[in-house]
C-alpha cells in the first residue's frame, strides 16, 4: 500500500526553504514547463512563429516570474513558486543541481548490454580481475564495484542521504558539492550507466509523477548529505569539476606607457586580488581599484581593460560578481579623484 504523492507544490517550498533551486516540469513528463511566446523555440515540427531569439540566461522573464528556459528559471523565491504552481498545479518539480550546490549521482538500471572490458565499466579504476561473469547487470553493480575499489561504504544502504527510486527503477543519490567547488554533468564518464547531475543539469524532486510513474523517496532520510571524499576525488579525475580559470595578472599591453613601474604595479594589484584569502577579498579588490584607478590617467592606460582584468580576478578569488563589481566601481571612482603623477617613478 502506498500513501498518495505530496502535492507538487509543498515539495517544492519544501526545497526551496533548504535553499534548493526549483522550476515547473510539464504535468506527467519530465521535462520542463513551456516558457512564453517569445521565448519557446517550439520542436521541430512545429516551431514557434513568435519565438525570438536570445540568451536565455539574461531573459527579463526571470524577474517577471515567469518559468521560462527550464533550469535557467529555478528559484528559491517562494512568491514565484506559489505562482507557477497556482498557474499549474500538477507541473513536477525539477531541482537544478548547480545553482542548489547539488550533486546527483544518477544510478541507471535498465538493462542493456553490460560492458565485458572492465575499463568501459569504470574508467580508470583498478578492478579485481576475478569479477564473477554475470554479477554485473546494472549501475548499482557499477557503484558497488566503485565502493569496494575504494573501500567505501555504499551511500544509501541504509539512506544517509536523500535518495530518490525513478520510474524506471534508477537511483538518485543527492549530495551537496563541496564549499566553493563547481561541477559539470557528465553521462557516463564516471562508470557505466553511472551519471553525474550537476552544474546545468536537474534532476525530478520526489514526489512528482508522471506518465511513467511516481519519483519516490526511500527510506527514511529527508536530509542531503555532503558529498562523500573519495566519491569527489573520483569525479575530480574523471573531469567533472570545473576548475577557475587562471586569472589573467596583467594587462593585454599598458599602451605605449613600456614602462616596467606600470606593469609591476598592475600585476601585484591583479596577484593579491586573486590569491586574496576569503574574509579579505573584497577590501583587497576595492584597494587595488583605488591603487590603479589613481594610476591610469598617467599612465595612460585602458580604463575597460582595467576593471575587465580585475573582473576576472575577482571572479577567480570567488568573489560574487555583484559584489566584485561594487567593489571594483567605487575603488576606481575614489582612485580617480586622487591621480597619481608617474613623474619620479618612471624607469
Ligand atoms: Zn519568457
Ligand atoms: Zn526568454
Amino acid at each position: 500500500m502506498s500513501s498518495p504523492a505530496p502535492q507538487p507544490l509543498r515539495v517544492a517550498l519544501w526545497l526551496a526553504a533548504q535553499g534548493f533551486a526549483v522550476h515547473p516540469l510539464t504535468p506527467g513528463l519530465k521535462v520542463p514547463v513551456r516558457g512564453c511566446d517569445r521565448c519557446s523555440p517550439g520542436t521541430a515540427e512545429r516551431p514557434n512563429p513568435a519565438y525570438v531569439e536570445h540568451d536565455g540566461h539574461a531573459c527579463p522573464c526571470h524577474a517577471a516570474g515567469l518559468p521560462c528556459h527550464g533550469v535557467l528559471a529555478a528559484t528559491t523565491d517562494p512568491d514565484h513558486i506559489s505562482g507557477w504552481w497556482a498557474t499549474t498545479p500538477a507541473a513536477g518539480v525539477g531541482v537544478a543541481a548547480g545553482p542548489s550546490g547539488l550533486m546527483i549521482l544518477d544510478v541507471d538500471c535498465h538493462g542493456g548490454d553490460v560492458p565485458t572490458d572492465p575499463e568501459q565499466l569504470l574508467p580508470g579504476v583498478e578492478l579485481p580481475a576475478d569479477i564473477a561473469p554475470g554479477s554485473v547487470r546494472d549501475g548499482q553493480d557499477v557503484l558497488a564495484l566503485l565502493v569496494e575499489a575504494r573501500r567505501a561504504t555504499l551511500p544509501g544502504c541504509p539512506p544517509e542521504t536523500l535518495t530518490v527510486r525513478t520510474p524506471s527503477g534508477g537511483v538518485h543519490y543527492w549530495f551537496r558539492a563541496p564549499d566553493g567547488t563547481q561541477w559539470r554533468p557528465m553521462a557516463s564518464a564516471l562508470g557505466w550507466q553511472l551519471d553525474m547531475r550537476a552544474g546545468s543539469s536537474y534532476a525530478v524532486a520526489p514526489g512528482t509523477v508522471t506518465r511513467s510513474g511516481a519519483y519516490t523517496a526511500l527510506g527514511d532520510c529527508r536530509t542531503v548529505a555532503e558529498l562523500p571524499v573519495w566519491l569527489a576525488r573520483d569525479l575530480d579525475r574523471t573531469g567533472h569539476r570545473v576548475r577557475p580559470e587562471r586569472p589573467r595578472v596583467a594587462l593585454p599591453r599598458p599602451r605605449d606607457v613600456g614602462n616596467g613601474y606600470v606593469a609591476a604595479a598592475v600585476e601585484g594589484e591583479l596577484r593579491a586580488v586573486a590569491e586574496a584569502p576569503s574574509g579579505t577579498r573584497n577590501h583587497t579588490l576595492n584597494r587595488a581599484a583605488f591603487n590603479l584607478g589613481t594610476l591610469h590617467a598617467a599612465a595612460r592606460l585602458d580604463r575597460a581593460q582595467i576593471v575587465d582584468v580585475l573582473t576576472d580576478a575577482a571572479r577567480h578569488a570567488g568573489l560574487p560578481e555583484r559584489e566584485a563589481e561594487a567593489a571594483i566601481r567605487s575603488g576606481m571612482s575614489a582612485g580617480e579623484r586622487q591621480p597619481r603623477p608617474l613623474a619620479g617613478v618612471a624607469t
